[in-house]
């Protein structure tokens, strides 16, 4: 232990952030804001926060330190636990959406910026923390935004009590910004010309490779080139760029099912995927050196971007794609999209193959696309849909959200489109104002639409299935189609396939998964993804535990009468429906769009009067997934202000 201590503080001040700890302490203690740019790796994640504990900022309240991802929060507060020396939830914890393990003590937590955003329900100054960083701005994400404006009124708010009434109760607030790209004047005006202080980090060299012809596969095309990098260059880890978890874990499989042929004296590939659904110890393997004459493939999502740094790596495979929160403004559906990068993210994921040494960055897209990529990210607020945001500002006072403080302002058409979809879900009252429904929606846990399938449910007795569907809806999906066995895949699901879609489709497979007590073998032979049906578990855990606390029985069930809880999902989901056209196509109400069920669905390829879907993909076309069959007649009782409206 001793030895992992002292190693662990060789490893801090070996950081470039280091060398400029006391002035970053002074710069804090002499001003309410900072603004921080450094390189990624430099150490600020780590390091500022047990700086400013170390120089007595956490006195009189915690330090907060805000993630856009849960992944990162939970490794962060992992990793700095560890160079604190105490157990995770003590000194050092993390809050994310369904798991808290900061205590009382803990004097530095890091946290979702969404779990920050309910916790301003509760309390609106946040006098719990003394500081607040907010970490990875330069990613603007909704809730990022949303926090940047909150939490300057707080410290306005907090030093208006103590300056103009006396308050000697109340300790004033520090905000701390900070971004891995240079743009930082941005936020430093938005924080009234916060000073901007530079961290240099250490670069070396990296030479970047385009593809010469466009890839149409890119999974594969970053299998075969981990394969060439593995066989013909120098030692070094690899680090991956995709997605999402489906991409991840099939190009896991075929590195596997490659690895097998490759010759004897060539040492092993060794994929390491990282996403947020994973265990902790298996996140924790990307750090580990590869073993001697091995190489890792490591297998990310954009966490590994800026939020986390991986060690060893020297050559970069990037796909020159991420998936973004998208909203489009003329039909109003949100939906998570496959989507070039920007030319910003792009510099930053080549950027990581020459941490240690001079790197190799494979881009696998042509020069030419890569010229026609957007500079920077466009903020999230600008695409998104901002119910969730409009809520949350609602129900921490905000009532005027036209007129929120907010650093880059959202469309007035999207803004009125959001609060009128908030008013068919009956969350918001004819003058706007926030319903009882609206408020207990805010809480909840989950997006709006959920929200009110939820509380549907409570008034038709049905939340036992409606808190599992909406579990099961929680994972990419509980199904495994390896593209080996595609069709073995398929048969075994037709165990579980119910004529009425997937949302039942889903709750069988559950109910089959627990009668056999969630068995592995039984998982394998049924194509069941039983590590998802775990994580499936959890969410179900947690909904019930929060239904509970707030006085829903989440024990109520529609035994048979599964029409009912479909309903309830019709509740929160009557944007997402589509009508079957005479020419055999479905056509959205909503916006007119043609859609097509996603082959993963079980309703694809037939034909019912009307549909009901959870999300909307754009790959080639506009995808849905998540499927149930609805009666028309259904929809009207759905949403009657609704297709009242839109009908008119
Ligand atoms: P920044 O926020 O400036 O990008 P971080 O503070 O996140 O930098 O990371 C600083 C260093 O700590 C990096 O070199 C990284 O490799 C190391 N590190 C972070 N988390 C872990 C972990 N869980 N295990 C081992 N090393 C870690
Ligand atoms: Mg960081």
């Amino acid at each position: 232990i001793i030895a992992r201590a002292k190693d662990l503080r060789k490893h801090r001040q070996s950081l470039p952030i280091h060398t400029a700890r006391e002035i970053i302490i002074q710069e804090v203690k002499n001003n309410a804001c900072v603004v921080i740019v450094g390189e990624t790796g430099s150490g600020k994640t780590t390091q500022i926060p047990q700086y400013l504990l170390e120089a007595g900022l956490a006195a009189h309240g915690t330090i907060a330190i805000t993630q856009p991802r849960r992944v990162a929060a939970i490794n962060l507060a992992r990793r700095v636990a560890d160079e604190v020396g105490t157990p995770l939830g003590q000194k050092v914890g993390y809050s994310i959406r369904f798991d808290d393990t900061s205590s009382k003590d803990s004097m530095i937590k890091y946290m979702t910026d969404g779990i920050m955003l309910r916790e301003l329900l509760s309390d609106p100054l946040l006098l719990r923390y003394s500081v607040i960083i907010l970490d990875e701005a330069h990613e603007r994400t909704l809730r990022t935004d949303i926090l940047f404006g909150m939490v300057k009124s707080i410290q306005k708010q907090r030093s208006d009590m103590i300056e103009k009434d006396g308050r000697k109760d109340i300790r004033p607030l520090k905000i701390v910004v900070m971004s891995a790209t240079l743009d930082a004047e941005k936020f430093s005006e938005y924080f009234y010309n916060a000073k901007i202080m530079y961290i240099s980090g250490r670069m070396y060299p990296v030479t970047i490779l385009n593809t010469v012809e466009p890839q149409s596969d890119y999974v594969d095309a970053a299998l075969v080139t981990s394969f060439q990098i593995h066989q013909d260059e120098q030692p070094g880890d690899i680090l991956v760029f995709l997605t999402g978890q489906e991409e991840i874990e099939s190009l896991e499989k075929l590195i596997e099912e490659y690895a097998v042929d490759l010759p004897a004296q060539v040492g092993k590939l060794i994929p390491c995927p990282i996403f947020a659904a994973q265990d902790s110890a298996t996140q924790q393997k990307i750090f580990e050196p590869a073993p001697l004459g091995t190489r890792k493939v490591i297998l990310a999502t954009n966490i590994a971007e800026t939020s986390i740094t991986i060690p060893n790596i020297r050559y970069v495979i990037d796909t020159g794609c991420h998936k973004s929160r998208g909203y489009n403004a003329k039909i109003g559906i949100e939906s998570l999209l496959v989507e070039p990068i920007s030319k910003s993210s792009a510099r930053q994921r080549s950027g990581r193959a020459g941490r240690e040494a001079p790197g190799l960055c494979f881009r696998l897209y042509t020069e030419d696309s890569f010229d026609l990529l957007d500079e920077d990210t466009v903020p999230e607020i600008k695409r998104c849909n901002l119910e969730s945001a409009i809520l949350s500002l609602k129900a921490t006072g905000v009532d005027d959200v036209t007129r929120f403080d907010f650093m880059d302002r959202p469309s007035k058409s999207g803004m009125l489109r959001s609060l009128e979809h908030l008013y068919a879900l009956e969350a918001l009252d004819d003058e706007g104002k926030l319903t009882e429904i609206g408020k207990k929606m805010a809480a909840f846990p989950v997006d709006p639409p959920y929200a009110k399938v939820l509380l549907q449910s409570e008034k038709m007795e049905c939340t036992k299935e409606a808190i599992e569907i909406i579990s099961l809806l929680s994972v990419d999906t509980i199904f495994s189609s390896p593209s080996s066995k595609r069709e073995e895949a398929n048969e075994a699901r037709q165990k579980f396939t119910s004529i009425d879609g997937d949302h039942l489709t889903l709750l069988n497979t559950l109910r089959a998964y627990e009668s056999m007590k969630g068995d592995r073998d039984w998982c394998r032979e049924n194509f069941i993804n039983s590590r998802h049906m775990r994580h499936v578990l959890d969410v179900r855990a947690q909904l019930i535990q929060f239904c509970e606390r707030i006085g829903i029985n989440p024990k109520k069930s529609c035994g048979h009468e599964y029409d009912i809880v479909i309903k309830c999902f019709l509740a929160g989901f009557f944007a997402n429906t589509a009508l079957l056209q005479p020419d055999a196509t479905y056509k959205s109400i909503v916006g007119g769009l043609t859609v097509s069920i996603h082959p993963s669905s079980s309703l694809f390829g037939k034909k019912r009067e009307a549909i009901v879907y959870n999300e909307l993909v754009f790959t080639t076309k506009h995808y849905i997934r998540g499927v149930s069959a609805v009666e028309s007649a259904w929809l009207s009782h759905a949403a009657p202000k609704y297709f009242g409206q839109r009908h008119a």
